[in-house]
């Protein structure tokens, strides 16, 4: 495990930090992160925190994993992270490989060629997975998770969070996210807003036996696809059935629908229940859309599906909240560690808040686009003419995978703010070096150094790099943060990302 060289106490930036708690909650720190729910975001929160040797608590609600097996799709930019971290090896079995392309409001369109990434292709695996998976990988570098603890309340002051647990317990820590999901109770106890549309068009989910034959729900599929796009039965093996149709009204309620219900809605919209039967699980979603106000409010800090909701067209939640957890993971430890520059945790909402609006508005685009009134198929009639551009198909090929991002770092050349891809270098691939999350000075020119930062950045030397610039200096989450060959421009680039140096 890596360990940093330089401990001092962050010369800490903690807005809006309500007034002090009581002497007797000054307990000392248990933990530095607290993380509210083991979910995608928190699991990968608490692994990246890991990295940098910060002491992890996770506090999932649930005493067991989910047993809903929704099939969600890593995107390239999810993958390229995995690679980054040495985990798509784990995962890849798990999955299935699939196009990246066909999924903006599931207009069918081939992926364009060339498209930007070593790893250009969807993967489709059950949610529990990777779920399972990431959970695993938090463990293995060193965090703690302990299931059936909710939290249920907290009180922060200049030093540190007091967390109150559902049955009492307390514990204190530097820092707390939620990773708590849609409804957030660290999210709603911090008073941050989350404005945006209810839900306006619920669908059932589950598993579950038919009772006719397969040619036969093949064919009646086929035939109510054609006008109605949430509604599948997808044969999963064993006889079992994915079920997907509509609900009959939208409601917030929490709890699963009944297979009754499923009967009811299959009968309105294909004109037959199937025959269903002996459910392996219920469930119904929503495509309420709604953004937080606020990432971050002192020591209490919000990330995934907490921050940000809305219809899973395009298979984008997940994905979103694993790569919300990548960006303030080296952010946050790094303010733990006490090299943080004063900003830098700042950066965190002001670099995600924005994706996920865009993401936000893409789903707004991609529902009106599969209404089945007349005015919405004009328009995906049209944009779907369009998307034999090749330019269109890809832009928005790189915007449901997440590769399109820019970070806006200021005035510079148009790669500085986005990812790298993964390329060869002489040790042999780019992302192979990032396992540690650490940063990385990529030099083509071989006469620069990372000097009193070398306990935070490495440093490949290596005139070989397929790099059309002489260097780049690589932050742990793989994004450009500076181009250049100057020694001076870099080290002031290395004091704005990294802190000071050491010694
Ligand atoms: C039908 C469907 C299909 C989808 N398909 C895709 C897809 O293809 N691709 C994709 O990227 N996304 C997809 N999504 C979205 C994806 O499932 C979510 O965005 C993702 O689960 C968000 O992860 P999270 O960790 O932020 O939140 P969650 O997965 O909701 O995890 C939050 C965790 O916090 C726990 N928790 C809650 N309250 C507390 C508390 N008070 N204390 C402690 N723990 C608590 C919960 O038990 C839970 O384990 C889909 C969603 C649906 C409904």
């Amino acid at each position: 495990m890596h360990s940093e060289q330089v401990t001092a106490e962050p010369p800490s930036k903690v807005d809006d930090v309500p007034s002090p708690a009581s002497g007797a909650d000054r307990a000392p720190l248990d933990f530095d992160v607290i993380i509210a729910g083991c979910g995608p975001t928190g699991a990968m929160l608490a692994a990246e925190l890991r990295l940098h040797d910060v002491r992890v608590l996770v506090l999932e609600k649930e005493t067991e994993p989910a047993s809903f097996v929704r099939i969600v799709g890593l995107h390239i930019r999810s993958l390229e992270l995995m690679a980054m971290r040495g985990l798509l090896d784990r995962i890849l079995p798990h999955g299935r490989q699939r196009p990246a392309g066909g999924f903006f409001a599931a207009i069918p369109k081939p992926v364009p060629k060339g498209l930007d990434s070593a790893y250009a292709y969807l993967l489709g695996i059950p949610q529990p997975v990777i779920e399972r998976l990431l959970e695993e990988h938090a463990i293995e570098l060193g965090a703690q998770v302990r299931r059936g603890c909710a939290v249920a309340g907290f009180e922060q002051d200049d030093e540190g969070v007091t967390v109150e647990l559902a049955d009492g317990q307390r514990l204190r820590s530097r820092y707390l996210v939620g990773c708590d999901g849609a409804r957030s109770t660290v999210r709603k106890l911090l008073g941050v807003g989350f404005p945006g549309e209810p839900s306006r068009n619920d669908t059932l989910m589950g598993e579950m036996k038919v009772g006719v034959p397969q040619e036969e729900i093949a064919a009646k599929v086929t035939e109510v696809s054609g006008t109605h796009h949430r509604f599948w039965l997808r044969p999963f093996g064993e006889g079992i059935y994915s079920v997907l149709v509509p609900a009959a009204r939208v409601s917030d309620r929490a709890e699963p629908p009944t297979l009754e219900d499923f009967k009811q809605q299959l009968c309105t919209i294909a004109g037959t229940d199937f025959g269903v039967h002996s459910p392996r699980w219920l469930s119904r979603f929503g495509d309420a859309t709604r953004l937080a106000e606020r990432y971050r409010v002192g020591r209490v800090l919000l990330a995934g599906d907490a921050a940000h909701i809305h219809p899973p067209i395009g298979g984008q939640g997940l994905n979103l909240g694993v790569q919300d957890a990548f960006n303030l993971g080296w952010k946050l430890a790094a303010q733990i560690r006490g090299w943080a520059p004063e900003t830098l945790l700042d950066t965190y909402q002001a670099e995600r808040q924005p994706v996920a609006e865009d993401v936000l508005d893409n789903t707004r685009a991609q529902t009106e686009l599969l209404s089945t009134e007349p005015g919405p198929q004009a328009v995906r009639r049209l944009l779907t003419e369009l998307m034999d551009f090749d330019e269109v198909n890809r832009h928005l090929i790189e915007k449901i995978t997440a590769i399109g991002i820019r970070y806006d770092f200021g005035e510079g050349p148009d790669l500085l703010g986005r990812r790298l891809r993964d390329i060869d270098v002489k040790q042999g691939n780019l992302y192979g070096l990032l396992h540690r999350g650490r940063g990385l000075l990529l030099d083509r020119t071989e006469r620069l150094t990372v000097g009193g930062w070398s306990d935070r950045v490495d440093h490949l030397a290596d005139p070989t790099a397929a790099l059309d610039v002489p260097c780049v200096l690589l932050r742990p989450d793989g994004h450009v943060a500076w181009i250049g060959d100057d020694q001076q421009d870099l080290d002031d680039h290395l004091s704005r990302w990294f802190g000071r140096p050491a010694g």
